[in-house]
C-alpha cells in the first residue's frame, strides 16, 4: 500500500453545521477513494467533539479508505469559542465574523505546518458555503481552491443572481414581487432562499452567501451536489452563462461508499438510534417517517398538532425527535411508533417499509428523499427549503405542500391538515403517481453516479484535475 506521504493531498473545509459536514466528508470519501488520494477533512473543534462524542473515528491519522490505497484523516480548528464550549449559535453575525477572524488564523496555522513537514503538502482546498474566506485564504497560500456548493442548482443560480443584482429580486419597496429566472418556474417572494428577502431575520446569511458568489472568480471549480437528470437545463445554462459547474450528486449513492473500509468514519454529530430492526418489522410501505433535519425545532402548538395528525393517522411512524416527548403521546400511538434523538436516514429512506416522509426539504434531505424513491410531505421552515419544496411539489411531483414556510409564516398546521397531507400522500391515486416519479428519480440518480454516468464522470474530471495541479 502507497504511503500517506507519497499521495496528493486535498483539504476540504466545512461549516460546522451537519448538512455542510455530510456532503462534503462524503465527497473526501469518494475523492480519497476514486483518486488514491490523502484527503484531510477539517471543520471547528467543537463539530469535532460531537461527532467524536457520536463515536465517529475521526482520527489525526491517516486511515485507508476504499480498495486503491487512498487514505483520510481529520484536523480540526479554532473558532473562536472557548474550547470546551459546544454552544449553539444564535447570534449568526457574530458568529461568522469570529470564525473567519479565528478559522483564518488557525488554518493558516495548519497549512503552513503541512506545508513545512514536507511530506503533505496541501495541492487543493476545497470549502462548503458560509466560508467563502476560504478562497482568500488559498490564494494567500498560493493553493488552488474549490467549492461543493451543498445546495440544488436552482438555489445556486438564485443566489448567483441576487448577489449581482442581474433581475429584480424582493425588495423593502415591492416586497411581494415574483421573481424570473433564467431556466427557471417563477418564484413567489416566498419562494426564494429566504436569506435573500428584505424580511429575514437573519440578513447575515444572506451575506455570507453573497461573499461566496463575489469571491466565485477564485475558486478553480465548482462542484455541485445535485445530478443532471435533476436540472439539467437549469446546469447546462448555469455552465455556459454564470461559471463552469460539475454535478456529482448524489454523493451518497456513489457506489464506492458501499465499498469503503472505514464505515464508521460518518460525520454524524449525533449517535443515531438503532431502528433498522423496527424497520425490519413493519410491512412494505406502511411507515411514515418523520424528520426536520438538524436544525428545525417545532414549537409545542405545532408539535401537539402535527401529534394528534399523525396519531389520528391510523399510521406507523418512525419521528425524529430531540426534545423530551410526553409519555401519553407514545402510550396513544400503542406501539405503532418509534422516537429516536437521529436515525440513520439514508438507510431509513431506503428501507421497503418507509412509504413517506415528511420533511423540512433541507437540501440533503431533499436530495435522499429523491434518490431513494420517497414521496415526500413538505414542511419547509426556512433558507433553501422553500425552494426545495417548490421543485418537490411542483417540478419534480413527489410532494404534496403541507405548508409554504418561510420565515414570516407563523401559521400553525392543524392536525386535520397533517392527517389529510398523510393520507393524500400513501394511499390515492396521487400517491401512486409522486410514487412512479420518485422512482423514475432514483432510477436517475443510480445511473448518475454509476460507472459512466454524468457524476461519476465528472467527479473523474475534478480528480485528473487535482493531479494535475
Ligand atoms: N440526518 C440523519 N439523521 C437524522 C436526521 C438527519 O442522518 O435523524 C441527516 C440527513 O440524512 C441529512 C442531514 O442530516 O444528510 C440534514 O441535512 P439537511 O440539508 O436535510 O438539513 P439541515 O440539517 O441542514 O437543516
Amino acid at each position: 500500500m502507497a504511503s500517506s506521504k507519497t499521495l496528493t493531498h486535498v483539504f476540504l473545509i466545512s461549516f460546522p453545521a451537519q448538512g455542510h459536514v455530510n456532503p462534503l466528508l462524503r465527497l473526501g470519501k469518494i475523492l480519497a477513494s476514486k483518486g488514491n488520494l490523502l484527503v484531510t477533512f477539517s471543520t471547528t473543534n467543537s463539530a469535532g467533539r460531537k461527532m467524536k462524542k457520536a463515536g465517529a473515528a475521526v482520527s489525526g491519522d491517516p486511515t485507508p479508505v476504499g480498495n486503491c490505497g487512498g487514505m483520510i484523516r481529520f484536523e480540526f480548528f479554532n473558532d473562536g469559542y472557548s474550547d470546551d464550549s459546544d454552544k449553539e449559535i444564535h447570534d449568526y453575525e457574530a458568529y461568522f465574523s469570529m470564525l473567519e477572524t479565528y478559522g483564518k488564523k488557525s488554518l493558516i496555522t495548519i497549512l503552513n505546518r503541512l506545508k513545512d513537514q514536507d511530506s503533505r503538502p496541501v495541492s487543493c482546498v476545497i470549502n462548503n458555503p458560509f466560508v467563502p474566506w476560504v478562497s482568500d485564504l488559498a490564494e494567500e497560500l498560493n493553493i488552488p481552491s474549490a467549492l461543493l456548493w451543498v445546495q440544488s442548482c436552482a438555489c445556486f443560480s438564485s443566489c448567483y443572481h441576487y448577489a449581482n443584482s442581474s433581475v429584480p429580486f424582493p425588495n423593502g419597496e415591492q416586497p411581494d414581487i415574483d421573481v424570473h429566472l433564467p431556466n427557471m418556474p417563477v418564484l413567489k417572494s416566498d419562494e426564494i432562499p429566504t436569506f435573500l428577502h428584505p424580511s429575514t431575520q437573519y440578513p447575515s446569511v444572506g451575506k455570507i452567501i453573497v461573499q461566496q458568489f463575489k469571491n466565485l472568480s477564485k475558486t478553480t471549480c465548482v462542484l455541485i451536489e445535485t445530478y443532471e437528470e435533476l436540472e439539467d437545463e437549469l446546469i447546462n445554462y448555469v455552465s455556459d452563462q454564470v461559471c463552469p459547474i460539475l454535478p456529482v450528486g448524489p454523493l451518497f449513492k456513489s457506489p464506492l461508499l458501499e465499498v469503503e473500509t472505514a464505515a464508521n468514519i460518518t460525520g454524524d454529530m449525533i449517535k443515531a438510534d438503532d431502528c433498522m430492526g423496527w424497520l425490519d418489522s413493519k410491512g412494505t410501505s406502511s411507515v411514515v417517517y418523520i424528520a426536520f433535519g438538524s436544525h428545525v425545532i417545532l414549537n409545542q402548538e405545532q408539535f401537539t398538532e402535527m401529534a394528534s395528525g399523525v396519531l389520528n393517522s391510523g399510521m406507523s411512524f418512525l419521528w425524529v425527535m430531540r426534545s423530551r416527548l410526553p409519555e401519553e403521546f407514545l402510550e396513544a400511538a400503542c406501539g405503532r411508533g418509534m422516537v429516536v434523538d437521529w436515525s440513520p436516514q439514508p438507510q431509513v429512506l431506503s428501507h421497503k417499509a418507509v412509504s413517506c416522509f415528511v420533511t423540512h426539504c433541507g437540501w440533503n434531505s431533499t436530495l435522499e428523499a429523491l434518490s431513494t424513491g420517497v414521496p415526500v410531505v413538505a414542511f419547509p421552515q426556512y433558507g433553501d427549503q422553500v425552494t426545495n419544496a417548490k421543485y418537490l411539489v411542483d417540478e419534480w411531483k413527489i410532494g404534496i405542500r403541507m405548508c409554504r414556510g418561510g420565515e414570516a409564516e407563523k401559521k400553525v398546521v392543524g392536525r386535520k391538515e397533517v392527517e389529510e397531507c398523510l393520507r393524500e400522500a400513501t394511499c390515492c391515486v396521487k400517491a401512486a403517481k409522486m410514487k412512479d416519479n420518485a422512482l423514475k428519480w432514483k432510477k436517475a440518480s443510480e445511473a448518475a453516479v454509476a460507472e459512466g454516468g454524468i457524476s461519476n464522470r465528472n467527479l473523474q474530471k475534478f480528480v485528473d484535475e487535482i493531479r494535475g495541479l
